[in-house]
């Protein structure tokens, strides 16, 4: 028997074995001809993960939580208004680093598992004064997805900077940075660009550029500090090389290998592959008699889902079946409901038949903790999703 489970929680996820290999390959010099090559061709490739025409990519050691530092450290300064459309633990977390860097913060809030509608967003950038407002793309507390797009529109109407976590959604869910008019999008390598965990990645609008260009105080991070990094992005991706930090070779050259081969999946069929994988997910959980989380259908993300336990589940014996059935699930995460829900996470490698084995572990789970369902009944409905769908 293999002694290998399968990881299906919203980060870090199963990682494809070219980008492994890559990361355990023998390291070279930060200033070595193919990692000079490497590092600027995944700045190219991020832009177009990101569907930035010209946007400025950023590849840093770090966490998100450093991409959303970076993000905050760059562009407030002290006193400047920021608007936090809050959907969750993350935009909580967001609106924390935020005020470190001295932004006065006004979080639009909803109910748990709701989101802002666009009217309030509208309502709240017409008090004005805005400098700038970020959204949480996927929050992976409660699997609830904003419209990224709509509030895109909204901040180009109110003239402010459009920050987005998208740590949860890049390169799972549709994302087009300058289409939509995003001014910086963000994420983590753990996620669906399929890297493990350590880069902080994030891809900043001209319009953002020059906001930074403009600030009238120092950035208050150096390690976070574009005046710091941005020669040396420029550098690479002109296959030159630079140095303010060491970067993380071996994850930069997996992180190559990756964006390759999100690239020659294409973004288009990447989305529509992500989407139908979550549709089977969630179908299956819906047979087995589980309700999710997000309030209404068209708030669920769909990297992930968040099923809520039926009547007298525990989550921890839960979680440890599931564990002991082969396939590895996270807990609740937002405090306000943490104990009644569990989290599925099915973003970038993932494939059909992890969605079916992991409907199937959670089937096996709950037949342990004594739930009556139909056995196969969740499975089923999956596999009907998948053969449904082209
Ligand atoms: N934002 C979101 C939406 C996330 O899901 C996460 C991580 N789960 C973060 C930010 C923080 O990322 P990290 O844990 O890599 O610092």
């Amino acid at each position: 028997m293999k002694d290998r489970s399968l990881l299906m929680i919203p980060g870090p996820i199963e990682f494809e074995p070219a980008v492994l290999a890559a990361l355990g390959a023998p390291t070279t010099s930060h200033l070595a001809p193919n990692f000079i090559e490497a590092f600027g061709q995944a700045l190219e490739r991020m832009r177009q993960v990101f569907l930035s025409d010209d946007g400025q990519p950023f590849i840093l050691a770090g966490s998100g939580t450093l991409a959303m530092d970076t993000a905050g450290a760059n562009l407030v300064e002290p006193g400047d208004r920021v608007l936090v459309v809050n959907t969750g633990f993350f935009p909580d977390r967001f609106g924390e680093l935020l005020e470190r860097y001295g932004a006065q913060v006004t979080h639009l809030r909803a109910a748990v598992g709701g989101r802002p509608s666009l009217d309030e967003a509208e309502r709240a950038l017409q008090a004005g004064g805005y400098k700038i407002m970020t959204a949480t793309h996927v929050d992976t507390s409660t699997g609830v997805i904003t419209d990224v797009a709509g509030l895109a529109a909204l901040a180009r109407r109110y003239d402010a900077l459009f920050v987005v976590d998208g740590v949860c959604s890049v390169a799972g869910e549709e994302l087009r940075m300058s289409e939509w008019g995003i001014d910086v999008a963000l994420t983590a390598s753990q996620k669906a660009i399929g890297v493990p965990p350590g880069l902080a990645l994030l891809v900043a609008s001209p319009r953002a550029m020059e906001v930074f260009a403009q600030r009238k105080t120092p950035v208050g991070s150096y390690y976070a500090d574009w005046t710091n990094w941005l020669p040396v992005m420029r550098a690479y991706e002109a296959r030159k090389p630079s140095y303010f930090g060491t970067p993380a070779v071996n994850l930069v050259f997996a992180l190559n290998v990756s964006l390759g081969q999100i690239l020659a999946e294409g973004m288009d069929r990447r989305i529509a592959r992500h989407r139908s994988l979550s549709q089977a997910c969630k179908q299956g959980m819906q047979a087995l008699g589980m309700g999710q989380v997000p309030l209404e259908p068209a708030f669920a993300a769909h990297t992930m889902t968040a099923p809520r336990f039926p009547q007298g589940i525990q989550g921890p014996e839960f979680l440890k079946r599931v564990s002991a059935a082969g396939v590895v699930l996270a807990g609740g995460l937002h405090p306000a409901i943490k104990s009644e829900y569990f989290r599925i996470g099915h973003m970038g490698a993932a494939s059909r038949g992890d969605i079916l084995a992991t409907v199937a572990a959670i089937e096996t789970a709950l037949s342990e903790c004594g739930y009556a369902f139909k056995p196969g009944a969740g499975v089923e409905a999956a596999q009907r999703s998948f053969l449904e769908s082209k």
